[in-house]
């Protein structure tokens, strides 16, 4: 078998070796695609046998220069990855979870981290039990993110809050 790349569509064709050197239709898209002569060549030359000291680099077998171009046309291979990856990563139908995930995020901010990390922790909460009730809207992560930022950052910030008016007090 020759592997010959489709010129108009990329498509990989396997030619047997008899149609070598004739020009055949492309079985994806029947665009004129012309076989080589010959087959390339098994593998690289035996260099150990070679009188050289130092022998180049064996130039790349032709078989890995296909790999370059996706194997099927790129406009059938980006559909199943664009619209089943955004939907998984992104809960666009869980609003609560996403607001409460960037508010999570954003809670690490001192003194801003506390009015962000309260709603966080209650959106969180929200999101979570949306989740759970539509289990298609797949906004669980953003969720727990939002829960764990937002309580972990009350805590925090509110402790630190807490700690600071009782020393101002008792400074006094
Ligand atoms: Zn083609």
């Amino acid at each position: 078998m020759i592997e010959v790349e489709c010129p108009n569509c990329h498509a990989k064709l396997n030619v047997p070796q008899q149609y070598a050197g004739q020009t055949g239709k492309c079985k994806g898209c029947g665009a004129a695609v012309t076989v080589p002569a010959a087959a390339a060549p098994p593998g690289p030359p035996d260099w150990a046998l070679a009188d050289e000291p130092a022998p180049p680099p064996p130039p790349m077998p032709p078989a890995a220069q296909p790999a370059a171009y996706p194997p099927y046309p790129p406009a059938y291979q980006a559909r199943p990855s664009s619209a089943g990856g955004m939907d998984a990563l992104i809960p666009t139908k869980n609003p609560n979870a996403l607001i409460a995930y960037y508010l999570g995020v954003f809670s690490l901010i001192p003194c801003l981290g506390l009015i962000l990390a309260i709603p966080a922790l209650i959106l969180g909460l929200k999101g979570l039990k949306f989740a759970n009730e539509h289990p298609e809207t797949k906004g669980k992560a953003h969720a727990w993110v939002g829960i764990i930022m937002g309580g972990l950052f009350t805590l925090i910030w509110g402790g630190l809050l807490i700690m600071f008016l009782v020393s101002a007090i008792a400074h006094q």
